[in-house]
């Protein structure tokens, strides 16, 4: 099967409206990995122009939130036939099992913040180190964690566990707004609020991939990172900011990883 995954739109940012191509009808399902709006943007005719013509054209278009558009997507996308809202939710695509994520609050980055942010290089070791400490946050070997952070990775970790897509018929695509950490999709080389580059991904999704045999797992948020990287088996795609990736999926797993440009409408240019 053939998989069309759509990144971060930001429509109403500017006048940029996207092109929707006929051919697009011949994809298995089209995924859209949030921020398909702009933070208060919802006014911006272009949206719902956007759903219904991608709906009407491709009615297994999967939609989850992202940390733009978290507040405003389950009434968006409401009354739009064709559209899937794929968040807290599986869905199945011929064999595919597709289950999905998104952002519920405002920026849902990594669990852990501040101080491992600021001494940043990504470290593989955090993940298990969060994952193993207990509940005074204090991992096995010593390691410190603040208590709202190891909270928010202990809560997301089980937003994702109750997908339950390790029993799931395969292949099995997981769809998120923000990507794993230390994955390429995550990396910035640079932050406001930090010095260096961090990892703007999350933990919990990094630990939950780790652990669960997927085919693919897409995202999007860190719009400069468009690409592919792999997570054990698992091939993780970044789709980036107003492009998208065909992916071709099958039950042994992800085969070509292809960009696809995104056009601006025709009728705007
Ligand atoms: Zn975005």
């Amino acid at each position: 099967m053939q998989l069309l995954v759509i990144g971060d739109l930001h429509l109403g940012r500017d006048q940029w409206q996207p092109e929707i191509p006929e051919a697009w009808n011949a994809f298995d399902a089209i995924l859209l990995v949030g921020d398909v709006v702009d933070t208060g943007a919802n006014s911006f005719s272009g949206i719902s122009d956007f759903y219904d013509s991608i709906g009407d054209l491709n009615p297994s278009t999967i939609s989850i939130p992202g940390n733009h558009d978290y507040q405003s997507h389950t009434e968006t996308i409401a009354n739009i036939s064709g559209i899937i809202d794929g968040h807290a939710t599986k869905v199945q695509v011929g064999n595919a099992t597709i289950g999905g994520l998104g952002s519920t609050l405002f920026d849902e980055g990594p669990e852990v913040r501040g101080r491992l942010l600021r001494e940043y290089s990504p470290s593989l070791s955090l993940v298990e180190q969060i994952a193993d400490a207990t509940a005074s946050g204090i991992s096995d070997d010593g390691a410190t964690f603040d208590k709202k952070a190891l909270q928010w990775f202990q809560d997301r970790f089980a937003n994702l566990s109750e997908l339950q897509l390790g029993t799931a018929d395969r292949p099995r695509v997981l769809l998120t707004h923000v990507p794993a950490y230390g994955t390429t999709g995550a990396a910035l080389d640079s932050h406001p609020r930090h010095s260096g580059p961090v990892s703007w991904g999350s933990l919990a999704l990094r630990r939950y991939i780790e652990e669960t045999p997927l085919d693919l797992h897409v995202c999007g948020h860190i719009h400069e990172q468009a690409g592919q990287d792999t997570i054990g088996e698992t091939v993780t795609v970044n789709a980036g900011y107003r492009q998208g990736f065909s992916i071709d999926l099958s039950t042994s797993g992800v085969g070509s990883v292809d960009p696809v440009a995104i056009q601006p409408r025709s009728d705007l240019r």
